[in-house]
């Protein structure tokens, strides 16, 4: 351990410690803007600068490491005149349009800014504004609020995708794609961890607020909204909630008020998605099909796969994910229940998720979705709209997609789809009393490795979260290292609960917390007070099978809830 002194305060850290981290111990808030926990640590923008002893001038307490009896400075006037002129030069290239920013309010660079007294336009404003990047379906880049802390291209390269980078030298350099291409025209999987990784509004979601609002207002259109898993677990966060706070009887009810809307609960259609998979994974396993079986709920793994390992497209289950299979469901199923042509039908997904943007445009999938919204759209629609959501009288979903089972829920959270797809695999194969909880697959470890009797039979299982986790996994199972049956891989790191459309956290929550177990714990919570933990369990999904589909892996439900996947190129 080696002894320091923060502003006089002393703590004892372990030997190779930087200042940032000794200081989080002696509870000395020293700011950052291009750190981020468990994404990058570079120490490039200098505001983190701090006076210490035996250091010559200021150095980054992000990388610098602690020395035995080293006393440390953060709030000394030079630290302070360093941190306002960093901010202010930052500012003189920075588009400063806060008043309509996506981040206003909500900003770490707006937030810095505030703080140390910056002046807008000390350096001047004198620069030409960038193209804004819209053609992605999912991720807008606008460089022209770029602050160039290079956190988004860390985000990226964790991913193993590395699309974007920085360009250029000195005052020209900014983040790109190779050959100035668009996004669009990259192999991104549009999992959006560049976004929640980006401090300001330089990196947001392609809106569909506006497409929305025209629905709800149009005579002609019945507007139905159904909600992902994870989003009653997140939603709270954009109005102040602590993180890890259920909000789903409040989430429902503010939609309910968006206008003359219906709000169904998506974790139906994870139920759904539970039961075609799980069998589809029985039938693998017993007649000799291709094995090992990955999931294939999440679009940026799917696109992954697409891109990056095409010889493994026949390993991924058929299954639509929940969100076209609800749709589907709607668009013919409901339709025909109650008399509404599919397209007077609006459809409106509220996901955690970027990548799903792109799914809804797959023309495989039928474009049974209107338009998918992300966790942060949502809530800006209820802020807009005026609704008191801390006060909100709670609702229920309407019927008949409101009751789903605990099993949909933890869909939200890396192993959650294992963990309910072995759940009703155990019950096909052993009957009542088969077992529920399969904790060896939560946590937030980047792999999770089981192994599993089912209905006499071993099943061996992984679960990887983050593409870079599930590249490793890969891999393993190519060179024979690894063996197993089934695999859920979901592109986020800690799956939905931290996808790329769910409100933004400031680098100190997220730097202080473990917001991905946090999150996930409320998703778990949930699973625990449900009536029904099991998939098979939930009324609707018998409803659907028993008026629609027949059977799981029927001739119906491989037309309206099976997909294929296709070839992409890599760079
Ligand atoms: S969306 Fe994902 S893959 Fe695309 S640039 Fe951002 S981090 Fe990279
Ligand atoms: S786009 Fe955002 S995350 Fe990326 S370098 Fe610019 S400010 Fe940082
Ligand atoms: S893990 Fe979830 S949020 Fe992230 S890309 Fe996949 S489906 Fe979307």
């Amino acid at each position: 351990m080696v002894n320091v002194k923060i502003n006089g305060i002393a703590v004892s850290v372990p030997e190779g410690s930087t200042i940032l981290e000794a200081a989080k111990l002696a509870n000395v808030r020293i700011p950052t803007l291009c750190y981020l926990k468990d994404v990058q640590c570079v120490g490039s923008c200098r505001m983190c600068l701090v006076e210490a002893t035996g250091a010559r001038g200021l150095v980054a307490a992000c990388v610098y490491p602690v020395s035995e009896g080293m006393e440390v400075r953060t709030n000394t006037p030079r630290v302070r005149k360093s941190r306002k002129t960093t901010i202010e030069l930052i500012l003189s290239t920075h588009k400063k349009k806060c008043l309509s920013c996506v981040r206003s309010m909500n900003c770490e660079l707006q937030k810095l800014a505030l703080e140390y007294n910056a002046e807008e336009d000390r350096f001047g404003t004198d620069h030409d504004l960038k193209p804004v990047d819209d053609l992605s379906p999912s991720v807008v880049r606008d460089n022209s609020k770029c602050v160039m802390c290079t956190r988004c291209v860390a985000a990226c390269s964790l991913q193993t995708i590395g699309v974007i980078g920085p360009k250029h030298r000195g005052y020209a350099k900014e983040i790109g794609s190779p050959y100035d291409v668009s996004l669009a025209h990259t192999p991104c999987v549009n999992c959006g961890q560049c976004v929640v990784a980006c401090p300001v509004g330089a990196l947001y979601e392609k809106s569909s607020v506006a497409d929305v609002w025209g629905a709800i207002v149009n005579p002609e259109k019945h507007v139905v909204f159904f909600t992902a898993p994870s989003i009653k677990a997140t939603l709270g966060e954009a109005f102040g909630m602590p993180v890890g706070t259920n909000v789903e009887g409040k989430m429902a009810a503010a939609i309910k008020q968006l206008g003359d809307v219906k709000c169904f609960n998506m974790d139906i259609t994870a139920d759904l998605t539970i039961m075609e998979e799980a069998n589809e994974l029985l039938e693998r396993l017993m007649k000799g099909g291709v094995t090992p079986m990955f999931t294939s709920c999440c679009p940026g793994w799917v696109k992954f796969a697409e891109h990056y390992y095409p010889e493994l497209l026949p390993n991924l289950s058929t299954c639509k994910s929940p969100q076209e299979m609800f749709s589907a469901v709607l668009k013919t199923y409901y339709c025909q229940k109650n008399g509404i042509k599919p397209e007077d039908l609006y459809v409106v997904s509220v996901i955690p998720c970027t990548a799903k943007k792109f799914e809804i445009t797959r023309p495989e999938l039928g474009h049974y979705t209107d338009a998918a919204i992300t966790t942060r759209e949502l809530a800006k629609m209820i802020k807009e709209a005026g609704i008191d959501f801390a006060n909100i009288a709670e609702s229920e979903f309407d019927t008949p997609f409101g009751e789903a089972s605990g099993a949909g829920a933890i869909f939200g959270a890396t192993g959650g789809v294992m963990e309910a797809a072995l759940r009703t695999a155990a019950f096909v194969l052993g009957g009542d009393g088969s077992p529920i909880e399969f904790r060896e697959v939560r946590g937030t470890q980047g792999v999770k490795e089981a192994e599993y009797t089912v209905g006499g039979s071993t099943v061996k299982v992984a679960v990887a979260n983050g593409l870079g986790n599930a590249r490793k996994v890969i891999e393993q199972i190519k060179s024979g290292e690894k063996d197993y049956q089934f695999v859920e891989i979901m592109a986020c790191p800690g799956g939905c609960i931290n996808g790329g459309g769910q409100p933004y956290v400031h680098d100190e929550v997220r730097n202080s917390i473990d917001l991905k177990a946090v999150r996930a714990q409320a998703l778990y919570d949930c699973d625990k007070e449900n009536r029904l933990r099991c998939s098979h369990e939930t009324p609707a999904v018998e409803t659907l099978y028993k008026e629609f589909f027949g059977k799981p892996l029927s001739h119906k439900a491989h037309e309206l809830l099976h997909t294929t996947y296709e070839k992409r190129e890599k760079y």
